[in-house]
């Protein structure tokens, strides 16, 4: 994880030995950009996003606070935090701060110290809530993508497909009758099962750039950009065949014993022409996916070419 990853921190003031006083403060453990200007200050922040902003309030041209109230509108710049540096001690000056959307407010003159910890302590937490939202791509059963980072990832090479004229394939998957089995050998079996599937999974697909992703309960997806139907079928054929075989060891009040399963998928390839047509696509997988499940299951279903 990005443990060691550099910070950078924006600084904004209109006085220069404030600026260099804050550099020597903050550098080098982190990354520093300046900015003297209101309109300076916005400018940085849309283009260099840095992670954290010292902001001081007079400024020469647009006051410190609308600042602060247009970083906080724009999508580029909403979730940066703000530290508000300020000479202004007057409680309301504090107050207008937090309202509008600092995380702290350090008064001028300030303890080096001070500012050091404060700095550290938000970047603790803009640490944080990366690591939480890297998190919540993952899937925590199976430790592979989400339905969140799939639907993130196909978006991004549909787009991709369209502008390339590329050919992607996409297969929906689903365990058969996978109730029974949990009603058999138990949920915490189940969910055995679901893991060594995934790990079928991942050891079936050979391109960097192929995607399993678990989209909730027994149901998985697979992307594949740049590959065609004989591509998808052939990998779909592999899946299916590798799953049919595997044995699945469980324990049972009996002894151990091997479990088997097997799994249903359909498939869907295009050329796309167009970012509306995702939707359908991904619509068509799933009807050849209750298409393999209506015609006896264990078996890879596909739209003619
Ligand atoms: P079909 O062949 O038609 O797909 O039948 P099925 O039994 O697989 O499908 P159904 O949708 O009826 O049942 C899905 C079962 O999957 C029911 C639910 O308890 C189980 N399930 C869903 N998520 C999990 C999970 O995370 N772990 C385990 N162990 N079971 C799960
Ligand atoms: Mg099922
Ligand atoms: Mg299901």
């Amino acid at each position: 994880m990005e443990n060691h990853q550099q910070f950078t921190i924006l600084v904004v003031d209109d006085e220069k030995t404030n600026l260099m006083v804050l550099h020597k403060i903050l550098y080098p453990e982190y990354n520093i950009l300046t900015a003297t200007s209101g309109e300076e200050a916005l400018s940085r922040a849309i283009e260099h996003r840095p992670d954290l902003i010292l902001l001081d309030i007079i400024l020469p041209d647009i006051n410190g606070f609308d600042v602060l109230l247009q970083l906080k509108q724009l999508s580029e710049t909403r979730n940066i935090p703000v530290i508000i540096v300020s000479g202004l001690t007057s409680e309301g000056a504090e107050e207008r701060g937090f309202f509008f959307g600092a995380v702290d407010y350090i008064t001028k003159p300030f303890k080096n110290t001070i500012v050091k910890a404060r700095v550290r302590t938000h970047l603790q937490t803009v640490q944080h809530i990366r690591m939480i939202e890297k998190l919540g791509m993952i899937d925590t059963l199976t430790n592979i993508p989400n339905r969140r980072s799939f639907n993130e990832r196909i978006e991004m090479e549909w787009r991709r497909a369209i502008r390339k004229q590329l050919p992607i394939s996409l297969l929906m998957l689903d365990v058969d009758r996978f109730k029974v089995y949990n009603d058999t050998y138990g949920h915490p079996q189940g969910d055995t099962l679901l893991r060594t599937i995934t790990q079928i999974f991942t050891e079936s697909l050979n391109r960097p750039g192929d995607m399993a992703a678990r989209l909730g309960g027994e149901e998985f997806a697979i992307l594949l950009p740049d590959s065609g139907m004989d591509a998808a079928l052939s990998v779909a054929e592999r899946i299916r065949r590798a799953i049919e075989k595997a044995r699945i060891p469980a324990t049972t009040p009996n002894g151990d014993i091997e479990t088997t399963t097997t799994i249903s998928i359909g498939a869907v390839s295009v050329i796309p022409k167009s970012e509306e047509d995702l939707p359908a696509f991904i619509a068509r997988a799933d009807e050849y996916l209750y298409a393999a499940k209506n015609s006896g299951r264990n078996r890879v279903c596909s739209e003619p070419d």
